[in-house]
């Protein structure tokens, strides 16, 4: 196997203001890891540790346990007694032993997708000894009941699989605290904790026959290990797959001496974000717990509190807490721990300068000294990325072009999506308020349970606290509202993620699950109710709330100019009527790059117009019917053409096959007769004759315009005419005429020599003249090949990458949805050809027609106009591939703006 030879180190050590690897070896050492090592190398207190890179997991993957063992069970050993060295700690230890968290690290963060386990090290002797050293005993057993219910969740495979299953050790707990009146895990004696300890192991004895491992080597290998396996674990495939992220990268596994938040009242642990991750604004913020361990603050089962007092003080105003109330049981790290907090203020700020960009932190008191566990390039919504980036460059820590890269172009959808129409909220019935854990607006039906979410079209995830495994849910789910967890929950920061709209915390909300039922104050709520979500207040408002479209204002307009300075490769919009071209422009888009004249077709009073056409027998029929339908078109063509003043506007000729537009049920067959004044059988049987095997290979494209040449004469008329009447008020067009489906250069000469002609006839009957160019669709695999010939003919190129995928895979683009997504999930495709452009096949083939057709004409102005010219990664490949615009779908055109200035960026670096 090759990755064996090229491997060197497979283990990489970090602690003591020194490291073997530093944050750009994300890939090998997992964006956790790499970034332990460059946080060590520059002096922040880290706890010592040792990342065992993302090839081994791939050779785990291909040589199986004992095999990876072998290969890295020296380096391993001595990266233990590194960390022993280094904490004065002995691994297993009786009397001073050292214990360590053994955790996952993709390439990205994935967070609570993947498993982590704490305390590991810890038995029967060593908890004695801990007790012991640390004159701690509740310390002590805490620690070890959780190392169990972790390793026997994490390693033994205990978690409850489904919402119907009950966490084993979760159901001891409750019973325990029931039987004991309380209600919280830091009120459990040490007697109750060694309880836990002995019905834990029990547990793990009756569910799956074995005795919970005792030695810490064994413990070790098994975390390891159970870290490889959870990278091919059901939620991190679906939260890969969800993100593009292929299986073969794998997770490092990090081994890091504990540092202990629940030692008691001067111990604590947290999150923090170096600015506000829901609107960008630049305000430390994040939440602790006291003595506290791991997933304590994010789990949402104590109400953390709040970093800074600021924080601490907006927080209690959303809450409705008194000032005293919240200075007694609420306050902040602030307020609290006034020297630690000014420890950790002073590391953010060194780590944002240091990697310039946002930051999400997790840190650990223990005991009055302070620990930073990771940090990491905060996850943010789309408002809050585009605020970040420019205070970034505003406050010099980037520059421009920095700041444009900082930008992950589909996030700006996120900006583009409707917002509450502000006079609606006034009257809005304002039900009770939560955290604003991320904004937006969210309207739809309540559903109780993640795999419910598809049950209504718009729904809204209503939950006491949401888990990694309701990430599919909270996906197809509107928005998310929950009753527990702060600002740092899980719900939040995954929503946030997601870029969804996202209530956290909302204390006054009584959730039950049995009965499907929410209750506020005496009001129930069902499921299926209406509710709407304010993700930027945090209120919860009863029923439908209007929204209305958002505007590109403010940081994001400043983002687009500057996009524009860079950007080479304009950008173009699908747009079939004047109203799509007007939200274009209102978007930037810099011409049409495609108008589908068929569309204005369909309207009630047009169809009637083109199906005589169609049904006529004869040419003067034909012609008949076109001459009604010449107004029509002409003055469609002139509102596309003023709303688009100035600008290139490319128009398609005729393409789909005659048969979408008769009518194919009887009623609408009849009466499509009586009008005609012709037999039903007549109609009959037309409409059968236009029948078609396989209609997208069939008659359609410019084999309609070449056969029934009359319909390619009066769309050029009407768009001419549109041209010059326009040009008659002053209003400057410039008409492309764009030839569909050609195969053969002979198709394109046909269609042009009508275009020509029928254009100087105009120019003489008005005695004017409108520029225009004629160019043809390339889409059709036989054209790339033959570009070079074409060229000597058409004006232009452009692309229709949707037809040249279905053409050059073979997948018919209407009967794909049975297989393409088996295909995806089995690895045989990446993605959807149809939404991300086959850059290896179909790809190759639009470099081909591009270079075949400049060897001709070297300025040949090349397009493209399928859906792939809003799709990020297509749109950088297009850039690179010489495109002189792509087009498409208005809210797509910010999207392509920025991609389009990143890849001249990218390229010029
Ligand atoms: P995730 O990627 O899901 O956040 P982590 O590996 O970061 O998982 O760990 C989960 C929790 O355990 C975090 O709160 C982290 O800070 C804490 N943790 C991990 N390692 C240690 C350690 N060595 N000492 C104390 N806490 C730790
Ligand atoms: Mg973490
Ligand atoms: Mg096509």
């Amino acid at each position: 196997m090759e990755i064996l030879e090229e491997v060197k180190a497979r283990v990489y050590k970090f602690g003591n203001k020194k490291a073997d690897g530093n944050s750009t070896m994300k890939n090998l050492l997992g964006g956790k890891g790499a970034n332990l090592a460059e946080m060590s190398a520059i002096g922040i207190p880290v706890p010592p540790g040792f990342t065992i890179t993302t090839e081994v997991c791939t050779e785990y993957n291909l040589l199986g346990k004992d095999a990876v063992v072998d290969l890295i069970k020296a380096e391993v050993e001595a990266s233990i007694a590194n960390i022993e060295s280094l904490m004065g700690t002995t691994f297993g230890d009786k009397e001073n032993p050292l214990l360590v968290s053994v955790r996952s690290g993709a390439r990205v963060s994935m967070p609570g997708m993947m498993d982590t386990v704490l305390n590991l090290g810890m038995n029967d002797e060593v908890v004695l000894g801990l007790a012991k050293k640390t004159n701690n005993e509740l310390f002590a057993w805490d620690s070890y009941r959780r190392f169990i219910q972790m390793y026997g969740g994490v390693v033994l495979g205990m978690k409850p699989e489904s919402k119907e299953d009950i966490d084993p050790f979760e159901e001891i707990i409750e019973n325990l605290k029931e039987k004991r009146g309380i209600n919280l895990d830091t009120e459990f004696s040490v007697q109750d904790l060694q309880d836990l300890v002995f019905d834990f192991k029990d547990v793990v004895r009756k569910k799956k026959g074995l005795i919970f491992p005792s030695d810490p080597w064994e413990q070790l290998w098994g975390a390891i290990i159970a870290v490889f396996n959870s990278w091919n674990g059901d939620r991190a495939i679906y939260y890969r797959n969800m993100n593009g992220y292929p299986a073969d990268w794998g997770t490092a596994v990090n081994v890091q001496a504990m540092v202990y938040g629940n030692m008691g009242d001067n111990s604590g642990t947290g999150v923090c974000f170096t600015r506000d991750a829901g609107t960008g604004e630049n305000v430390f913020n994040g939440e602790y717990l006291i003595n506290a361990q791991g997933e304590d603050v994010v789990a949402g089962v104590r109400t953390p509190q709040q970093i800074t007092k600021l924080g601490s003080q907006r927080w209690a105003e959303l809450a409705k807490i008194e000032e005293d109330d919240r200075l007694e049981n609420y306050p902040s790290l602030e307020e609290l721990m006034p020297k630690m907090y000014k420890e950790l203020n002073s590391y953010q700020d060194i780590l944002e300068k240091h990697y310039r960009d946002m930051q999400d932190m997790e840190f650990t008191i223990q005991d009055g000294k302070l620990w930073i566990l990771q940090t990491r390039n905060g996850k943010r919504t789309g408002a809050a990325m585009v605020k970040i980036a420019m205070d970034l460059l505003k406050e010099g820590m980037i520059n421009e072009k920095e700041a444009l890269l900082l930008i992950e172009p589909n996030k700006l959808d996120e900006l583009l999506h409707p917002i509450f129409d502000p006079k609606a909220l006034k009257r809005a019935h304002v039900i009770a308020q939560g955290l604003p854990a991320s904004p937006g607006a969210a309207t739809g039906k309540i559903v109780f349970f993640a795999d419910e979410a598809d049950k209504y079209k718009n729904s809204i995830l209503v939950r006491i606290e949401t888990s990694p495994e309701d990430l599919e849910g909270m996906n197809i789910a509107k928005g998310i509202l929950t009753a527990r967890g702060g600002m740092t929950s899980h719900a939040a920061v995954v929503a946030r993620g997601m870029g969804k709209c996202c209530i956290s915390g909302a204390g006054a909300l009584k959730i039950n699950y049995k009965t499907r039922t929410l209750t506020v104050g005496n009001h129930v709520y069902h499921e299926g109710d209406w509710i709407s979500l304010n993700g930027s207040t945090g209120n919860i408002i009863e029923g439908k709330v209007a929204t209305m479209e958002p505007e590109l204002s403010g940081e994001f307009a400043e983002v687009m100019k500057l996009s524009d300075k860079y950007a080479k490769m304009k950008v173009r919009t699908n747009a079939d009527s004047p109203n799509d071209a007007k939200v274009a422009r209102s978007y930037g888009a810099q011409g049409i790059g495609l108008t589908r004249t068929e569309h204005m077709f369909f309207e009630v009073d047009r169809i009637k117009a083109m199906r005589e056409m169609i049904l006529a027998d004869t040419v003067k029929g034909r012609k008949q019917a076109l001459e009604d339908l010449l107004p029509m078109q002409r003055a469609d063509f002139e509102g596309i053409f003023e709303a688009m003043e100035g600008y290139a506007v490319t128009i398609r000729l005729l393409d789909p096959p005659l048969h979408e537009f008769v009518p194919h049920q009887l009623a609408t067959q009849k009466e499509l007769a009586e009008e005609m004044h012709i037999s039903l059988q007549a109609v009959k049987n037309k409409v059968a004759e236009l029948e078609e095997f396989n209609p997208m290979l069939g008659h359609r494209g410019c084999r309609l315009g070449n056969t029934y040449p009359e319909i390619t004469e009066m769309q050029t008329r009407a768009i001419i005419e549109a041209a010059i009447n326009l040009k008659e008020r002053g209003i400057i067009c410039k008409p492309e005429i764009m030839v569909p489906l050609i195969g053969t250069v002979k198709e394109f000469e046909f269609q042009e020599q009508i275009i020509r002609t029928t254009a100087n006839k105009i120019f003489e009957e008005r005695n004017d003249k409108v520029e225009y160019l004629v160019g043809t669709m390339i889409e059709i695999p036989r054209a790339t090949l033959l570009a070079d010939q074409i060229a000597k003919k058409a004006d232009f190129f452009s692309f229709g990458t949707n037809d040249l995928t279905q053409m050059t895979f073979g997948y018919s683009r209407d009967d794909a949805g049975k297989f393409l997504p088996i295909y995806i999930e089995k690895g045989i495709l990446k993605d959807d050809p149809f939404e991300v452009l086959d850059q290896e096949g179909v790809g190759q083939l639009v470099n081909l027609g591009i270079e075949r057709g400049r060897s001709i004409k070297p300025d040949l102005k090349v397009g493209v106009c399928g859906e792939h010219g809003g799709e990020p990664s297509s749109v950088e490949f297009f850039y690179n591939s010489g495109m002189d615009y792509v087009s498409c779908s208005p809210y797509r055109v910010p999207i392509a703006r920025l991609v389009s200035a990143q890849a001249a960026i990218k390229s010029s670096l």
